[in-house]
């Protein structure tokens, strides 16, 4: 406001002689049109301010101050701009320091977004933290064109930074989910493998423990079990050497699980010794597979050495079955099995015995 606030006016005082009035006009007249046009270039094009028509209105006064046909149209003609003229400066001042603000606030928002991303990537870290100092340096420059320039170029920096770093994060998931994938797949062999009895293939001893500790204690439904060993195994051993003894075994652990279904659970017990567990199965159906079991096992013969054209080999199993009771351990349970398998042998082999039998032997 304060450049057009006062109204001096441009006229000689009475000891100018014409000449010198004339002269001082023609100076003052120039120093106005170059003053509008000054004027008309510190004023920037944003038609958003309404700049256009701004430059529009300087265009008409300076015509006016070179026409000077009427002193009183003139006067007139200015002081009408003079108060619009401060307006759009002030305007003008106003949108720059709104324009500035918002900026800062942007790069602000920028920078606390960049220095949060992840540390790991120290490349892109330093590349961003370049940027960021690039955008500090855009605050600096008073040209909002070359301010727009500016943070446009880093702003695709940044975008171009950003994508690589989510290319590589992409890729890195994935060769970290391959790996998993494989780390997953070698757990579950190396579970499998932990679990298993290296020689016949069944479920092994530690398998079979926590098996049964769980089915005794969780399990609600009953559940019940096969203690089976081969008959006189001993002499199979000895009579056709131990290779011969441990193809046996294979043979009865594939013979079994022929013939048991999903969830029901084999393991090796110990050296000829096996346990079939049935969950939801009777002592009785148990009992009836049992002998099944017996009489296919008993039944089948097996070519030891085709070439030496030795005798087939044949062999048989004792089976003790017991059903899991309230309030049952697995020792307990184990046990009565155990006594039934016994009661088995020492009433011929080849045979089952039930739990049920053991009062009565
Ligand atoms: P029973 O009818 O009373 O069960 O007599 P058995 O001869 O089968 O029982 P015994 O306990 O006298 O002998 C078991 C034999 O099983 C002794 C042992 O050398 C053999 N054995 C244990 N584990 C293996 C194995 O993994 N491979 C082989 N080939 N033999 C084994
Ligand atoms: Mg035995
Ligand atoms: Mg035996």
């Amino acid at each position: 406001m304060g450049l057009f606030s006062r109204n001096k006016t441009v006229t000689g005082t009475s000891s100018d002689s014409l000449e010198t009035c004339a002269e001082k006009k023609s100076f003052y007249l120039l120093v106005s049109l170059i003053l509008f046009q000054h004027l008309k270039t510190l004023s920037f094009d944003l038609k958003e301010i309404g700049a256009d028509q701004f430059q529009a209105q300087i265009d008409d006064l300076a015509d006016q101050f070179k026409k000077d046909d009427n002193i009183k149209k003139t006067r007139k003609l200015f002081d009408a701009n003079k108060r619009f003229i401060s307006e759009f400066i002030e305007t003008e001042k106003t949108y720059f320091f709104n324009k500035e603000t918002e900026f800062k606030n942007i790069i602000k928002l920028l920078s606390s977004g960049i220095a949060t991303l992840n540390s790991e990537n120290q490349k892109f870290i330093s590349n961003i933290h370049e940027e960021t100092l690039k955008l500090e340096e855009i605050t600096q420059l008073d040209d909002i064109r070359k301010i727009k320039e500016e943070l446009a170029v880093n702003l695709s920096n940044v975008k171009s930074f950003i994508q690589k770093k989510q290319d590589q994060d992409a890729e890195q998931l994935e060769q970290l989910a391959n790996k998993v994938e494989i780390l997953k797949v070698e757990l579950e062999v190396t579970k499998k493998t932990s679990q298993t009895d290296g020689l016949t293939g069944a479920y092994n001893r530690m398998a079979l423990d926590t098996k049964l500790e769980r089915l005794v204690n969780e399990d609600k439904r009953g559940f019940s079990m096969m203690m089976m060993d081969i008959d006189n195994f001993k002499l199979i051993n000895d009579a056709y050497g131990h290779l011969v003894g441990d193809r046996v075994l294979i043979a009865l652990v594939q013979k079994c699980k022929r013939m048991i279904r999903e969830g029901d659970f084999l393991a090796r017990y110990g050296g000829e010794e096996f346990i079939l567990i049935f969950p939801g199965a009777s002592l009785k159906n148990t009992v009836k597979k049992g002998k099944v079991l017996c009489e296919k096992i008993a039944g089948t013969e097996y070519a030891v050495d085709e070439a030496s054209g030795s005798k087939p080999l044949s062999f048989t199993i004792s089976i003790g079955v017991a059903s899991r009771q309230r309030g049952d351990t697995v020792a307990a349970l184990i046990d009565r099995a155990d006594q039934a398998l016994y009661k088995a042998k020492h009433t011929g082999k080849n045979r089952v015995v039930s739990e049920k039998k053991l009062k009565s032997l």
